[in-house]
């Protein structure tokens, strides 16, 4: 089993597909090699990119992170505030420190490679490291994958369906059906379950706060995009715009009775112009589609009566817990399923965690996460100027609604319901598989190519 913990992954923006993911492979890469002969001698590394992060890495800050992984920096420990730095001193001096202990020259122009029109066999989001040496003997290569979320796969790995952290769960499932068996049969609510699940690898305190840590760094996020005010890099000139309808709902907070809407685009417009601006942000399930889960998460707890911190908790395990269900079934790959690996996901996410905030029984938690993803299918992923700006921030604003509206129809009836998740599961990745690549993370169909760059 998955763990909720491998899904909500702390990292930086803008994308878990083409930052963190990259970050982590880049790194993965030289802790393999260090542990060989050929570390000693090594003097040269090319970094190659392929398919999607070749046509849109530039533009979702794979290079910066690949360079930054090559140093040995992790997306959940670097402290974004010190990334330009950095990358300027990489630059300036034409040198990479290997894990932050070797040096070599590298010339980004020279030594990062980017094939827009070819891929590698497993997964459109490839990259392929070489390191060699004076001597042609010294010669060390691997293909790794970036499979969404921050996940990684080396290309001999196997599938990543069969994976996850959690291989003692008492309580293992592939499919909604086999959850709300074993819920029922165990007498266990969705939430109740899945932490049982996370039981099996630590104790109750330390998955409980771990969940604490997971809301912290949520709100941390939030705020920070509540207050910082300015224009988005990549040079679509995007003006961030959770500060100013902050102030607005400090300094009037109900003009026309529709103001919890805007407090929760708010939300979610502040996770999604901190991942756009390199921040710190949580994969929910992907950077992407970051502003979601945390905006429903703050409508709960600060807006809903009754919303308490146990309510949190219940919210991240039953989300994370419907989160395992695309993860092995179908993929919250942008680049595999388009934005309704996404988006979709973290609606259907966040319409469960809600319900079972809420005190929703288990088949209404189902239900709330069917109907999150049942009108999210064929959503295309097709970002202007391969950043992670348009459409991604307003629709997280509008997935969250989404969401929000999905429980309220779930839970408003008994759990009685004609589609079931499995259906909507399986519907989506087979829409994904059906969807043309244009329309996967590539920046070549849809907004991207309608919506000129100035
Ligand atoms: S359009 Fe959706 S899937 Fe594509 S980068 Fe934006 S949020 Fe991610």
């Amino acid at each position: 089993m998955y763990s909720v913990f491998e899904l909500f992954k702390i990292g930086i923006g803008p994308s878990s597909s083409h930052t963190v993911g990259p970050m982590r492979a880049a790194r993965a890469f030289l802790q393999d090699l260090e542990k060989r002969p050929e570390w000693g001698g090594i003097e040269s590394l090319t970094v190659e990119l392929y398919g999607s992060l070749a046509l849109t890495g530039r533009g979702h800050g794979t290079d910066k992170a690949i360079l930054l992984g090559l140093e040995g920096e992790d997306p959940a420990e670097i402290d974004p505030d010190t990334i330009p730095e950095r990358l300027e001193r990489i630059r300036r001096e034409g040198t990479l420190r290997l894990l932050g202990v070797r040096e070599i020259p590298f010339s980004e122009a020279q030594h990062l490679v980017f094939h827009g029109d070819a891929l590698l066999p497993r997964h459109s989001n490839g990259m392929r490291f070489t390191a060699g040496g004076p001597a042609p003997a010294v010669r060390f290569s691997r293909d790794f994958y970036s499979i969404g979320g921050g996940f990684i796969l080396r290309a001999e790995d196997p599938d990543p369906g069969a994976g996850g952290s959690l291989p003692d769960a008492p309580y293992p499932y592939r499919s909604a059906a086999e959850l709300l068996t074993l819920a029922r049969r165990q007498g266990l609510s969705i939430p109740e379950l899945v932490l049982a699940n996370e039981c099996s690898a630590q104790s109750v305190q330390s998955v409980e706060q771990g969940l604490d840590r997971l809301w912290r760094a949520f709100q941390s996020c939030v705020r920070r995009g509540l207050t910082s005010e300015g224009t988005l890099p990549g040079g679509l000139h995007v003006v961030r715009r959770a500060p100013r309808l902050y102030q607005k709902l400090q300094q009037n907070p109900s003009p026309d009775g529709f103001d919890i809407m805007d407090w929760v685009n708010a939300y979610a417009l502040a996770v999604n112009e901190e991942n756009a601006g390199g921040g710190r942000v949580v994969t929910a399930p992907t950077n992407g589609a970051a502003g979601i889960v945390p905006a429903v998460l703050h409508y709960y707890r600060f807006h809903v009566k009754g919303g308490d911190e146990a309510g949190v908790r219940r919210f991240l395990l039953a989300a994370g817990g419907i989160c395992i269900l695309y993860k092995i079934n179908a993929s919250i790959s942008g680049a595999e399923m388009g934005c309704q690996g996404e988006v979709g996901v973290a609606c259907s996410m966040a319409a469960a965690g809600l319900a079972a905030a809420l005190g929703g029984n288990n088949a209404q938690i189902e239900h709330a996460a069917e109907i999150g993803m049942e009108h999210n299918l064929g959503l295309t992923c097709d970002p202007v100027g391969g950043l992670v700006q348009i459409p991604c921030i307003e629709r997280n604003a509008i997935g969250a609604v989404k969401a929000i509206n999905a429980q309220r129809l779930a839970c408003g009836e008994d759990g009685e319901h004609r589609v079931s998740l499995d259906q909507v599961i399986q519907t989506m990745r087979q829409t994904g598989l059906d969807m043309q690549s244009q329309y996967k993370e590539t920046s070549r169909g849809g907004l991207a190519v309608n919506v000129v760059e100035c």
